[in-house]
């Protein structure tokens, strides 16, 4: 079905919807809403609308749906696989102003949330209940509920909550005619049907918009201790985090830098790890080549008492395998150990614009991905550099890459390091989503019946193709 335009008719019904503060069609407006947060996916858009409740999103789908204009989602625009914005010119719906947080359900520890709430204020806004919402990334100070369960995102306590999906007992959402399906009584034994909430997570904006969500809540464990450990070898880390799993009951976060993305991290941070890897101990600058094997792991245990016994005990056992330790209890030492983790991120974009392979693979395998990828990478492009870093306690690894002067690497990376991962069991994306970034890869997961009861669903929820077109979808 081809495709319509925005006319003035259409922007006028826009306006008596959403009034005119919130429908955007000047380019300096719409610019920040059409290039997402790593630079490396830019469009342009003739639209921008910011509906202020489910009632006017609805009202918004329907007139889009009539003029049959394609239109993205958008909560944060945190994304990091360009599904977040328009990149042939459809509209964007912006979420953000459905900022409502309802009362915490003590009894029940579920909360229900807008979908423009941002993580960091739901956090708060349950804290006074002495719950917690389950999953955490460092994005929080943006990243939307509404785009976090349309990521189904991970973060890092995926490996004692799950991911997003997890969270979820309640959903909301606007289907792509402006249908309104709504579920959010929260019952935690509710057999009456398809999950639509399971549905939409993952879905990345290609089934419906989610107007609000009812979220699992969790007792916050207040008690803290963080450990920053290195290793002379990526087989040693992985041995060491089955370890820290098996035997630290409140084990609460588990992540990785590597070799390289320590060193960069480091410099953006302008301050040395306490801990050094390669046995050269503390004070040692990490190396820049990521193939030279170092490793670090953050362990986090959390718990109603102080689990720094649990934590220091299981650490201590690990004598054969950490090079160094240090380890932290109050929270700005806490959080001193958690910036050599939680800025790589950030001191990647500031080094320039990466392709960004966010990958999972079997625990078996683990080791033997993390030593060979840097090959791989320069195998497909002799001047790219990986930076490797992630989740290890879900057997999740960012490889990040870099092209010469912060330049964008080869494609032909991100085939060569997907096929790799494929290879090896993996999966090509562990929580970021397919997106544009992944699309002509997904079969290497998927097989052509999945792919084909994908493409059903889809044409069964928005047969003419209006949501979130470029994404997920071959
Ligand atoms: C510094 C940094 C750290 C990060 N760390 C992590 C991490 O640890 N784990 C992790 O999983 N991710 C991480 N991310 C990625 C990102 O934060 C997540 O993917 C997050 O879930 C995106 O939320 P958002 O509101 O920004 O969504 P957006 O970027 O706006 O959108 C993401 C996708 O969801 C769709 N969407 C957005 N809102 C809606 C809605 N209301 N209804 C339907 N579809 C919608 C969009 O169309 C798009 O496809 C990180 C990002 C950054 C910048």
């Amino acid at each position: 079905m081809s495709t319509g335009v925005v006319d003035a008719e259409l922007i006028g019904e826009l306006t008596g919807i959403v009034g005119a503060a919130h429908v955007l069609h000047d380019p300096e407006m719409t610019a920040g809403y059409s290039i997402d947060w790593t630079r490396r996916f830019a469009g342009a858009t003739p639209l921008v609308i910011r509906p202020g409740d489910t009632a006017e999103t609805a009202a918004v789908m329907s007139s889009l749906a009539a003029a049959r204009v394609p239109v993205v989602p958008q909560g944060g625009n945190t994304g990091l696989v360009g599904g977040s914005v328009p990149l042939a010119g459809e509209a964007v719906l912006s979420m953000r102003r459905l900022d409502g947080c309802e009362p915490v359900d003590e009894l029940a520890s579920q909360v229900t949330l807008g979908a423009g709430v941002t993580l960091a204020d739901a956090q708060a806004h349950v804290a006074a209940s002495g719950l917690s919402v389950g999953v955490d990334l460092a994005a929080r100070d943006s990243a939307t509920m509404g785009g976090m369960v349309a990521t189904n995102a991970g973060g890092i306590n995926v490996l004692r909550y799950g991911a997003m999906r997890a969270q979820v007992v309640g959903i909301e959402a606007v289907l792509a005619d402006g249908t309104v399906v709504s579920h959010l009584a929260g019952l935690e034994k509710d057999n009456t049907g398809y999950d639509l909430g399971g549905l939409l997570a993952g879905s990345e904006g290609t089934l419906g918009i989610i107007t609000r969500v009812r979220l699992r809540l969790h007792p916050t464990q207040p008690e803290r201790a963080t450990a920053l450990l290195a290793f002379e070898t990526a087989a040693d880390a992985v041995s060491a985090a089955a370890a820290l799993r098996r035997s630290v009951a409140a084990l609460h976060a588990l992540e990785a830098v590597f070799e390289g993305a320590m060193a960069l991290v480091s410099r953006h941070l302008g301050v040395t790890p306490p801990v050094g890897s390669l046995g050269k101990k503390s004070g040692a600058a990490p190396s820049d080549d990521a193939a030279t094997g170092g490793a670090w792991l953050i362990a986090e245990a959390a718990a109603r008492t102080d689990p720094s016994d649990e934590l220091g005990a299981a650490v201590e056992e690990l004598a054969d395998l950490v090079v160094d330790a240090a380890v932290a209890l109050d929270p700005a030492a806490r959080q001193r150990l958690w910036a050599f983790r939680e800025n790589v991120t950030e001191a990647i974009s500031a080094a320039g614009i990466p392709h960004k392979l966010d990958v999972t693979l079997p625990a078996a395998r683990l080791a033997e991905f993390v030593d060979g990828v840097p090959d791989v990478v320069r195998a497909a492009d002799p001047d790219a550099q990986p930076l490797l870093f992630g989740h290890l306690g879900d057997g999740n690894v960012h490889v990040n890459v870099l092209g010469p002067d912060g330049a964008e690497p080869s494609d032909a990376v991100d085939s060569a390091v997907l096929r790799y991962v494929a290879e090896l069991g993996g999966s090509i994306s562990a929580e970021h989503g397919i997106g544009t970034a992944k699309l002509s890869q997904l079969h290497l997961n998927r097989t052509e019946a999945e792919l084909a009861a994908f493409g059903a669903i889809k044409r069964a929820l928005d047969p003419a193709g209006l949501l979130n077109p470029n994404v997920l979808l071959p």
